[in-house]
């Protein structure tokens, strides 16, 4: 199996180049921001209370989002990789992503970095919230909180992921285009050892 994390802080891209990405190598896309909405919409208990902290910027508990992770990796026994989008944002959560891949005899291959300035950021972030409807993107403090709960609790995943060698840096500013290339050709240096 082939699977990839796509990390980096809110606004980076990740959403976009996912899109691309599960297209072109065949991957199941597991995205816990879109799956947590996707709960908002439908107005679930999980959903109701996942909103209450996501309008703030804060992140969610842990064991929602790997018990989220386990039922779809569980759901989906046919893939031939996946693509971790927002997952893991803290280190517990990489932690119980090993053992749950370990359970399935598989690993992650690789962690692809996107690497954005702050302020490029905050443009992006707010330039999304006049379109997406996403209430998260509209006010500029709460975009604020979340890029603080991304350096307090996220950065430590990268690190991680640097101890196995797994972790690979890609600029994340530039086109759409740039960027998908720069991440395919990280993804096609290391395929043919991985597959
Ligand atoms: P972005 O990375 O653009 O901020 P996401 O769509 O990935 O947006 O996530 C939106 C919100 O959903 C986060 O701010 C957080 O509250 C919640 N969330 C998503 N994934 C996780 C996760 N793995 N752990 C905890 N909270 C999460």
């Amino acid at each position: 199996m082939f699977n990839i994390i796509l990390f980096g802080p809110p606004g980076s891209g990740k959403g976009t180049q996912s899109e691309k990405l599960v297209m072109k190598y065949r991957l199941k896309h597991l995205s816990t921001g879109d799956i947590l909405r996707s709960e908002i919409y439908e107005q679930t208990a999980l959903g109701m209370e996942a909103k209450k902290l996501m309008d703030k910027g804060f992140l969610v508990p842990d064991e929602v989002v790997i018990g989220m992770i386990s039922s779809l990796l569980d759901a989906n026994p046919k893939a031939h990789g996946f693509l971790f989008d927002g997952f893991p944002r803290t280190s517990a959560q990489a932690e119980a992503l090993d053992k749950l891949l370990q359970l399935k005899k598989t690993s992650i291959s690789v962690m692809l970095a996107l690497k954005v300035g702050e302020e490029e950021l905050v443009k992006r972030l707010l330039k999304r919230g006049q379109t997406s409807g996403r209430p998260d993107d509209n006010n500029d403090s709460v975009i604020r909180e979340r890029i603080l709960e991304y350096h307090k609790k996220t950065t430590p995943v990268a690190d991680h992921y640097k101890k196995e060698n797994k972790a690979i840096m890609v600029n994340g500013e530039g086109s759409v285009d740039e960027i998908f290339k720069a991440l395919c050709k990280e993804i096609e240096s290391r395929i043919n050892e991985i597959l």
